[in-house]
């Protein structure tokens, strides 16, 4: 806050030891300021007490009033209850924990003051486990003077305890001079930081706790404002320093491009070739492309990507395509194969399974200049040194967070040179996240399918009719048609999912006799995997048992048949890339969604969604609000599932308005940047040091 007073470590404060910290820290809390900017996720309102007589259900209350009875049920449930009333009317107390000491306090007549919810019960309203004390008859009922806030917490820390830390930051608070970096003559109405932070901690009984409720007080406006337009300025900075620097100007004639296409039996789709005469203007320029290109399931990514990759070449740089899985790098690296080799250029191989002589072999022929290479993320190790690189290509970029994208293009520089990067996402990012995770790239739409594809339909089954799937399974696959099984899992068990799979391939392969079934999932060998793949490919393969590992790029058009077991355990666009393995020919595919009822309630509505729409934008927009971004982008690397207040799916209203609040800060008081930033995302914004 431009003070060092705050920017102190939690232990200066009374009572804070080194475990009191240990614990802070696991709430990203080392500083006094840290602690300021830990903000209640709602209030209670303890500052007047509630008559009996007016409470409603649902109300979370003070009451005050007289024991007239208090006794143990031994009903179902053995439970303490006690019959309070206050001469407006009277509620019950239900205990189910409780002990002797405990009831006998409850003496008929004594005055008890409690708070809790009130809930309908057995005997109308009753409070369960309420939090209460016993008031003697000579003291005064207090209630408190603001609004209590409920904090997030950790382990071995409670309300009360985090609370009185804060009043004493807020002690802080009071004696510091804070600086606003939000300036007033581009902010006249909103509240100064200190203020919004003292009445966010210590909310006077008038405030509206509903506005609160909803993030709507002015005091939070202001501080989601700040927080989101911090977010913002962190990525417009990233993308300032990037344009700074030098890259490679590619003048290519366009001549390896043209011959490629000549060799096609089929034109650029329109959207193609906008998109790629977007990405030439870029890579004509001194300073690096960092252009993202987002086109739904089998819109073609692939070839823009390649006639991207060939002016790089011509202009006699190299080129790195990466793809995050294995499979996924090993189809690229067959397609560049297919397409390259007839114009006489070398194709590069690597991934991390790849070891010995024929890693050697591979890093030899990088070195020396291979103008093409494919391959995993361990094209970005330490041990591989490119020649001459110009351009890196990354395919499927929403598995990869900001800070990849980073140290993607530290990996690549060369002396004063950085390399273009073209990243292609066939998750449609959502609007929200392309104004803010993705604020620092430049994007490219391909908004066309190529002609001829026809529409999927996707139908959802409960789990009790498989029989019947897997007869329909039979009939497609014995009139020459091909099926996939997906086997989905909690996804972070990859043996788990891999183990359902395997038993699903035995209990199919009993089931379907005719037919040749294969299996494939991430824990096999990649040499196996795309023995499987091939085959599949070529038809010997009817059925493939599979996990998600299939889940990007897989190109079989004679497959027109996809079962998706579970599929309420995946997110809306995971399923949507699932489902474009099928509707890659001319003929009519389907989808069957057998997931496990009874379905949630949100199940039902996710599934709902796919059955209802193909268009990979809706169904971003739908994941994004059913699930958040963090999800959605299938990492919490973007920084923004730990936004300390703002909410990028709730606050979106705000987004326009943060843009050109953004904009005039960048043009109108740069020096602000740098502690508004800092402020913010603190440590996490690695961007000041790249
Ligand atoms: P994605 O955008 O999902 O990566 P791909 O690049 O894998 O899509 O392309 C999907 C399929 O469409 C491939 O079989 C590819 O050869 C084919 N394809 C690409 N562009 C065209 C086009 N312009 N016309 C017809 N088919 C195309
Ligand atoms: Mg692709």
């Amino acid at each position: 806050m431009g003070s060092d007073q705050l920017a102190q470590p939690v232990t200066i404060l009374k009572g804070v030891g080194a475990a009191l910290a240990e614990k802070l820290a696991k709430l990203h809390i080392s500083t006094v300021e840290d602690l300021l900017f830990h903000l209640p996720l709602r209030y209670q309102d303890r500052t007047r007490i509630t008559p009996m007589g007016a409470i409603r259900r649902g109300d979370e209350v003070v009451v005050v009033g007289q024991v007239a009875l208090a006794d143990v049920t031994k009903g179902r449930r053995r439970a303490l209850i006690v019959r309070l009333g206050d001469g407006t009317g009277s509620i019950t107390l239900r205990f189910f924990h409780f002990n002797m000491t405990q009831k006998n306090q409850f003496r008929k007549g004594a005055l008890v003051r409690c708070y809790g919810e009130a809930r309908p019960g057995a005997s109308g309203l009753e409070l369960y486990h309420p939090e209460y004390s016993l008031v003697s008859q000579d003291q005064t009922v207090s209630v408190d003077d603001h609004l209590t806030p409920i904090y997030p917490l950790t382990e071995g820390l409670t309300q009360n305890r985090l609370r009185q830390l804060i009043q004493l930051a807020l002690a802080e608070l009071q004696k510091t001079e804070v600086v606003d970096w939000l300036p007033k003559s581009l902010f006249p109405n909103l509240p100064s930081l200190k203020e919004s932070l003292q009445l966010l901690h210590e909310p006077p009984p008038d405030a509206p706790i509903d506005e609160l409720t909803r993030y709507k007080h002015p005091s939070q406006h202001r501080l989601i404002m700040e927080e989101l337009i911090a977010q913002q300025l962190s990525l417009l900075k990233l993308r300032q320093q990037h344009k700074h620097h030098q890259a490679p100007v590619f003048k290519a004639t366009g001549q390896l491009g043209q011959q490629m296409l000549a060799r096609l039996p089929f034109p650029l789709t329109g959207a193609q070739s906008r998109v790629i005469g977007e990405i030439t203007q870029d890579i004509q320029q001194p300073s690096p492309m960092l252009r993202l290109v987002q086109g739904d399931v089998g819109a073609g990514k692939t070839l823009v990507a390649a006639i991207a990759a060939l002016q790089a070449i011509e202009a006699g740089y190299q080129v790195a395509v990466m793809a995050p899985t294995e499979i996924l790098a090993e189809q690229h690296y067959s397609n560049f194969r297919q397409w390259f080799t007839p114009l006489g250029l070398d194709v590069a191989w690597m991934a991390g399974k790849l070891k010995g002589k024929a890693r050697q072999a591979q890093l030899e022929r990088i070195a020396a200049g291979a103008p093409m290479v494919v391959g995993t993320h361990a094209l970005f190790q330490e041990s591989v040194e490119f020649n001459k690189l110009g351009l890196i290509i990354v395919d499927e970029q929403h598995r990869f967070g900001v800070h990849q994208r980073l140290s993607l293009r530290e990996k690549g520089q060369q002396g004063d040179l950085y390399p273009h990067q073209l990243i292609m996402t066939a998750t449609p990012i959502p609007r929200t996240l392309a104004m803010s995770a993705y604020a620092d790239l430049d994007t490219s739409v391909i908004d066309e399918l190529p002609p001829g594809r026809t529409p999927i339909e996707t139908v959802a089954l409960p789990d009790s009719r498989r029989d019947e799937i897997v007869e329909r399974i039979a009939t497609a696959c014995y009139q020459g048609k091909q099926a996939y099984w997906v086997c989905t899992l909690i996804e972070d068990s990859e043996a788990l999912q891999c183990q359902a799979a395997e038993t699903t391939f035995e209990d199919l392969s009993v089931r379907l006799k005719g037919l040749n079934i294969g299996l494939i999932h991430g824990r096999m060998k990649a040499q196996e995997k795309a023995e499987i793949m091939a085959r599949f490919k070529a038809n010997e393969l009817q059925l493939l048992v599979a996990t998600t590992v299939i889940e990007v790029g897989v190109d079989v058009p004679n497959a027109t048949l996809m079962v998706i077991e579970n599929p309420e355990r995946l997110g809306l666009s995971q399923l949507h890339q699932l489902r474009g393995r099928v509707g890659r020919g001319d003929q009519q595919s389907y989808c069957v969604l057998l997931y496990h009822s009874p379905l949630s309630r949100n199940g039902k509505a996710r599934v709902a969604v796919m059955r209802d729409t193909q268009d990979g934008f809706q169904i971003a927009e739908k994941d994004l609000e059913l699930r958040g971004p963090g999800e959605v982008l299938g990492t919490r690397q973007t920084g923004l599932a730990q936004m300390k207040i703002a909410d990028l799916v709730r606050d979106q209203y705000l987004l326009d308005e943060v843009n050109i609040a953004a904009n005039q800060l960048l043009r109108h008081y740069p020096h602000h940047l740098p502690p508004l930033v800092d402020r913010w995302l603190g440590s996490a914004d690695q961007y000041a040091q790249v």
